[in-house]
């Protein structure tokens, strides 16, 4: 079986073919388009590649395309990337007025180029379907609720497949085999033993912490948008939101432009003035930056706040893992992170943590109560396989 999974950005296309062959799961093949000005030219292109290498002969063989689109109106999990489906994406759209938009024209157009095949989306907001009422709610009149101001949580695809992984590495394969199940049952299944408590760190260019409670997300440091918590590169996290009335009067400043100052000029980058790299503020901080290390000091103070509060729910903690471009390549923040933790039974490993770059490890100390992983994220297999769950269960 193989499934083309579609990245859609507003002038970009990523694709990447996965074939599935009984339990083997294999990357064919990778690719994509920038400045793409022609959406419709752009997939009759990425179709020609993958016929020009071998791995299609026509679209006919691919059992589905698959999509990873933020939020819509009433719709979330693993569903077929119909009309209403559009429609509801549609409603949503100035809640991510930079993924939604793009991921409705692009859907529409290889609906149209490829009408035989399933077009599946997996949406962001899928893992946090079972999260407690309470961790979701902001304090806001009905009205507000109503239109969707509440938390919904995202970087669902990556906190899954650490929920999956994370079951595996800790011998709990019951869990394991819930998180795969998630989407295809609608209800968790029922859990036998103990619980199984782990806070997912998925720290990149956007970051975000999750509490998996027995292979379910039970909260994320994301909120109703993906302009909570953690600092982002350009795009402010956790903020008072009585800051935009009150720098609206203050500079006479318009709606758009608080929105530009918030979504470009803030995060890392407003606070370390004007780096968004972790790399580059790193080496500006080891520089004596003072803004560059502000920047470090308040990620790290962010990501230790989301993680003592989920251990605080969760009553404790199995396993912390670590995920994307900044958790995977950057040693010195998970020690930052992990250290003076080990009253919390937290024990980062100094000499297994350096040595992991990149790569699954186990980087706990041997005595230390909760395993530390750093385990590579891939978002794209994670689409790839529950369309795969999705056109085996429909
Ligand atoms: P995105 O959310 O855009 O997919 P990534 O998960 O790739 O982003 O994370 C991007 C961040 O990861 C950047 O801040 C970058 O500094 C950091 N990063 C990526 N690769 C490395 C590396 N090899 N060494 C250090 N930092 C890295």
């Amino acid at each position: 079986m193989k499934i083309l999974v579609a990245n859609l950005g507003s002038t970009s296309l990523k694709y990447r073919l996965f074939e599935f062959e009984g339990t083997e799961e294999k990357l064919l093949t990778r690719g994509g388009f920038e400045r793409v000005t022609e959406y419709p030219a752009a997939i009759d292109a990425c179709l020609d590649e993958l016929k020009a290498g071998g791995f299609i002969q026509n679209q006919q063989d691919l059992a589905a395309v698959g999509f990873k689109p933020v939020v819509a109106r009433g719709v979330t999990g693993c569903v077929r990337m119909d009309e209403k489906v559009l429609q509801a994406m549609e409603d949503y759209s100035s809640m991510a007025p930079a993924h939604n938009p793009p991921y409705i024209t692009g859907v529409r157009i290889f609906s149209q180029k490829m009408p035989q095949i399933p077009m599946i989306g997996l949406f962001e907001t899928s893992f946090y379907q079972w999260a407690p009422e309470a961790a979701m709610r902001y304090a806001v009149p009905e009205s507000w609720y109503k239109e969707g101001v509440r938390r919904w949580g995202f970087h669902g695809a990556s906190h899954k497949f650490m929920a999956e992984r994370s079951a595996e590495l800790l011998a709990r394969p019951d869990i394991a085999n819930r998180v795969r199940n998630l989407y295809v049952t609608k209800t968790p299944a029922p859990v036998a033993g103990a619980n199984l408590r782990v806070v997912s760190c998925h720290l990149g260019g956007s970051s975000s912490l999750t509490a998996i409670l027995n292979g379910v997300g039970i909260c994320n440091s994301l909120g109703m948008t993906p302009q909570a918590g953690l600092p982002q590169n350009n795009r402010v996290g956790d903020l008072d939101s009585f800051a935009i009335p009150f720098m609206m009067r203050r500079q006479n400043l318009s709606t758009d432009e608080v929105e530009r100052q918030l979504c470009k000029e803030s995060g890392l980058k407003g606070l370390s003035g004007g780096f968004n790299d972790m790399r580059d503020i790193r080496a500006q901080a080891l520089g004596n930056n003072p803004h560059a290390q502000l920047a470090i000091d308040v990620f790290v103070w962010q990501a230790r706040h989301w993680l003592g509060a989920y251990y605080l729910e969760m009553n404790g903690l199995d396993g912390l893992v670590f995920t994307a471009g900044i958790a995977e390549n950057n040693p010195w923040l998970r020690e930052q992170i992990c250290r003076n933790l080990d009253h919390l039974g937290i024990k980062i490993d100094p000499i297994k943590n350096n040595q992991a770059i990149g790569i699954e490890a186990l980087i706990s100390t041997d005595d230390s109560q909760v395993k530390i992983y750093v385990i590579p994220t891939n978002e794209e297999l994670v689409v790839a396989r529950e369309v795969k769950r999705f056109l085996e269960n429909h």
